[in-house]
């Protein structure tokens, strides 16, 4: 077979970005995400999209969804110069899943389940690498030194969007808008659902083994 086409769905917080790396690694496919696409152009301008705010920006601090155009033009470009890939953060709704679906054709669908009071805990301890973008927590996942990558040394710090208020607003707009997602995936072939609250290395060993399971 060729590459790989994953997709990772889940609420924010499940820990997508963290195995994505390790699929991408592990699978030599691209890592496509829209959130780190989204934050290299937070202040572009889509004015001449007809949206409410002229740039990212306003959307993702408040934890809203940026609007589709936007998005769906970012995943287009990515996929047609990726060979396989690891799709994270996108579709977050009905009409990017449907956007989707004349983009590409999809090998396995990874749905990583995790209840909320846990996904608050991960998110507002979340750190990030400001040069790599390596995700770190607080208490789930330390890093050698105290604010320091272990991947390339640089500064870890707190993204915008992780405070309390956000976080609350984004888990409610994921229930609203990309539960209905994973509804419509359920049944598509390559559907794996996968018990996210385990280690990461616990949660890794069950994506391993469902990947293996649809990919040669
Ligand atoms: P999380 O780690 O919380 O899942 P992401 O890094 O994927 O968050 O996304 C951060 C923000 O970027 C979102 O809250 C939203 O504002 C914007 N965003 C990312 N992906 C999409 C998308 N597919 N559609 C609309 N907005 C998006
Ligand atoms: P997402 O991309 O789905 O928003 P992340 O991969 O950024 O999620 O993970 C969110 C936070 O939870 C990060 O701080 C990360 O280090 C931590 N984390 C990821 N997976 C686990 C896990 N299995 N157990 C505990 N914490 C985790
Ligand atoms: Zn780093």
């Amino acid at each position: 077979m060729s590459a790989p086409h994953i997709l990772i769905l889940g609420p924010p917080g499940a820990g997508k970005g963290t195995q994505s790396a390790t699929i991408a690694e592990t699978y030599g496919v691209a890592h496509v995400t829209t959130g780190d696409a989204l934050r290299a152009n937070k202040d572009m301008d889509i004015s001449d999209m007809d949206t409410e705010y002229d740039t990212p920006r306003e959307y993702m601090e408040a934890g809203d969804l940026v609007p589709d155009a936007v998005v769906n033009a970012i995943v287009e470009e990515a996929l047609s110069s990726a060979d396989g890939y690891v799709l994270d953060g996108y579709p977050r709704n009905l009409d990017q899943a449907e956007e989707l679906e004349d983009m590409t054709t999809l090998d396995v669908i990874l749905s990583l389940e995790v209840g909320r009071d846990e996904l608050i805990d991960r998110l507002t301890g979340r750190r990030v690498c400001s040069e790599c973008g390596t995700n770190y927590h607080v208490e789930f996942n330390q890093p050698e030194e105290s604010g320091v990558c272990d991947e390339c040394g640089g500064e870890l710090i707190q993204r915008e969007d992780d405070t309390r208020e956000s976080v609350e607003n984004r888990l409610d707009v994921f229930a609203e808008n990309t539960e209905p997602v994973i509804a419509h995936y359920d049944d598509h072939p390559g559907f794996e659902p996968i018990d996210g609250e385990q280690s990461p290395d616990g949660v890794w060993q069950d994506i391993n083994t469902a990947i293996k399971r649809h990919v040669e």
